[in-house]
């Protein structure tokens, strides 16, 4: 191997950019931010040739002193942080002193400007890292940066930039993902000189979102501004009614303190609180915007801050999601015909006093029993050990409970009449004047829940299995670790502060990696905690769409589900449709 020497400081600086610039959309996001902490009004931007021919953006704020103009171009060179602790209480996009160091030296960087505090104005350009002495010539207020032939002494780097289409686009859409944070600065958006986009000021976030809802056809009506204030945090959702989804995330947008991030678990927590009203694989139009102290944020993990760190990741996605249920939900309608109609739940509970069905004891008192502990819970499940039956055999065992069982249970299953199924989904039955449509693989879902939640059987590991988690997935751990139990899932905490898995039901056997990853990257809600756990529990198990199931087994599941206090998922969703006689033969015109 060579001898270990010390690289000079152009080679350091372009392997510092390599982190930082990327391509031209880099570039554009460090100068606007850098505007944007310059406390200015207005921003115009121009693109030209993709942006790796020129980009420039002009501010009309505070303006750089001639004393900082001269440290441009070190590194760590910034006015925004001056002690650790600074770094743990930002309040500004920037903080690294990175940006225009590492863009000086793989670019021509020219910056102009004019310092509010004393009037001078100076012009300061770094060639490719050489840098040319500071003229005292400059704008009338505020800076213009600008950003020449990115990468052309790199062109190891400008072969992976895509055609310049692409790359003015990626940067559009950047400087839409920034502009809607800021709804009081005016900005104005040229690419090749023809002005794309201008925003001007406004008062409001929803009225900035509009500029950019619009071109998918919604209007002010279809928006709601939704807001919470806490005493660490405050939020604000502009959410766009569900009438309007697509099969991508990306208008489900995420701010942290005015910065864009990408944080799977925050965006999980908006597609949660859509829940039911968009069906699945679709994603909603929404707009978080997170307010949260700087001492609870950490955006220090990524050099393009793309990244955060939030301290209290469980309190904002619980408002996020409750913030986005809390708008009135409607229960689909058939729109087929007027005539017919979802049964809701109300109706059904009403209903059911009128009915012979055996009452049961519904999920929700169920938990609102006291959570037991681990060891009571392991107690427990020694007595309870009995076979779990998967997907076969409890349709056996339903089907044999059922022949089992005499003349009341005859009369009740005489009730039901069984039709058959269609679309590979529905069960249609009849029962009393009404015709039902019954979702197979919900209400399986359903009725796996009630036995899950009363811990029919736990399969004890022979090695436990041991979680080694960051605090902050210990705090929520230890926070929700009832929903894991309540699901049969026996995790304790151990005294060395690691986790422990003992047991799982035997119905999750051969996912365990898909319940520790859950386990590990989960931050919602309890509701939502329970859903998604229960869902991963679940699906195994349960009958499918497209499952074939003989008229026994058909039965005996319509039974149960005729059992149930109310006939929904246990999150709410209904899986019935009801057709009364008495409207089908109006529909026939038989009165
Ligand atoms: P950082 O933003 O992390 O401090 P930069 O390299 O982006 O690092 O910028 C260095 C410094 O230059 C900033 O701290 C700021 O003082 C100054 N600066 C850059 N752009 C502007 C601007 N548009 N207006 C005023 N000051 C600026
Ligand atoms: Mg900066």
């Amino acid at each position: 191997m060579a001898k270990i020497r010390l690289l000079d400081s152009l080679l350091s600086s372009r392997i510092a950019a390599g982190e930082v610039i990327e391509r031209p959309q880099s570039v554009l996001r460090e100068l606007l931010d850098n505007a944007f902490d310059a406390s200015c009004s207005s921003i115009e931007v121009h693109i030209d040739g993709g942006g790796v021919e020129k980009i420039s953006v002009k501010d009309n704020g505070c303006g750089i002193p001639l004393d900082g103009l001269n440290l441009i171009g070190k590194r760590h060179a910034t006015s925004k942080i001056s002690k650790l602790s600074d770094l743990y209480d930002i309040s500004t996009l920037g903080f690294r002193g990175e940006a225009l160091y590492s863009i000086s030296a793989v670019s021509k960087l020219s910056i102009a400007t004019r310092s509010k505090e004393n009037g001078e104005a100076s012009t300061l350009v770094i060639d490719n890292g050489q840098r040319e002495d500071i003229i005292s010539y400059g704008p009338d207020e505020g800076t213009i940066i600008t950003v020449e032939d990115l990468f052309s002494q790199i062109p190891a780097r400008r072969a992976f930039l895509k055609r310049e289409q692409t790359e003015e686009k990626v940067c559009r859409s950047l400087f839409v993902a920034k502009a809607l944070a800021f709804p009081n600065i005016s900005l104005k958006y040229y690419a090749n000189s023809a002005l794309k986009l201008d925003w001007p000021s406004v008062h409001s976030l929803k009225e900035r979102a509009m500029y950019h809802l619009r071109q998918f056809g919604i209007t002010d009506g279809d928006v709601q501004i939704l807001e919470q204030k806490e005493e660490d945090f405050s939020i604000t959702i502009v959410a766009c009614s569900s009438a309007f989804k697509r099969s991508d995330r990306r208008e489900m947008r995420i701010y942290v303190n005015n910065r864009p991030v990408d944080d799977y678990p925050l965006l999980q927590a908006v597609s949660y609180g859509y829940g039911e009203l968009l069906p699945g694989g679709f994603y909603p139009y929404a707009i978080v915007f997170i307010n949260n102290k700087s001492e609870l944020v950490d955006f220090n993990i990524h050099p393009a801050k793309k990244e955060v760190k939030l301290r209290n990741a469980a309190d904002i996605h619980h408002a996020i999601s409750s913030l986005l249920k809390s708008v009135n939900r409607v229960i689909p309608e058939v729109k087929v015909n007027k005539q017919f109609y979802l049964d809701d739940v109300e109706r059904w509970s009403n209903g059911k006093k009128t009915d012979s069905f055996v009452e049961r004891k519904s999920t929700k008192s169920e938990e609102e029993t006291p959570h037991q502990t681990i060891s009571e819970y392991k107690e427990q499940y020694k007595e309870e050990n009995r076979a779990w039956l998967e997907k076969a055999k409890e349709l056996k065992r339903i089907r044999e409970e059922r022949e089992q069982k005499e003349v009341k249970r005859e009369e009740k299953s005489q009730s039901i009449r069984y039709i058959g199924q269609a679309f590979n989904l529905f069960l249609i039955c009849q029962k009393d004047n009404d015709l039902y449509l019954v979702d197979q693989h919900a209400a399986h879902e359903r009725i796996l829940y009630d036995e899950l939640v009363k811990k029919h059987d736990i399969q004890m590991l022979a090695l436990p299995i041991v979680l080694d988690v960051d605090t902050l997935t210990d705090e929520f751990l230890s926070k929700y670790s009832h929903i894991y139990t309540n699901l049969g899932i026996m995790i304790s905490r151990e005294d060395n502060g690691s986790w422990q898995i003992d047991g799982i039901p035997a119905v999750a056997r051969g996912i365990e990696d898909k319940i520790i990853s859950f386990i590990l990257s989960a931050r919602a809600d309890e509701e939502e905690l329970d859903r998604e756990l229960f869902a991963i529990l679940a699906c195994k198990a349960a009958i499918k769409r497209g499952d074939e199931i003989d008229s026994y087994s058909a039965l005996a599941l319509l039974e149960k589900v005729f059992a149930l206090p109310t006939p929904a998922c246990p999150h709410g969703r209904t899986f019935l449709v009801k057709i009364s006689e008495s409207e089908l033969l109006k529909m026939v015109g038989r009165t």
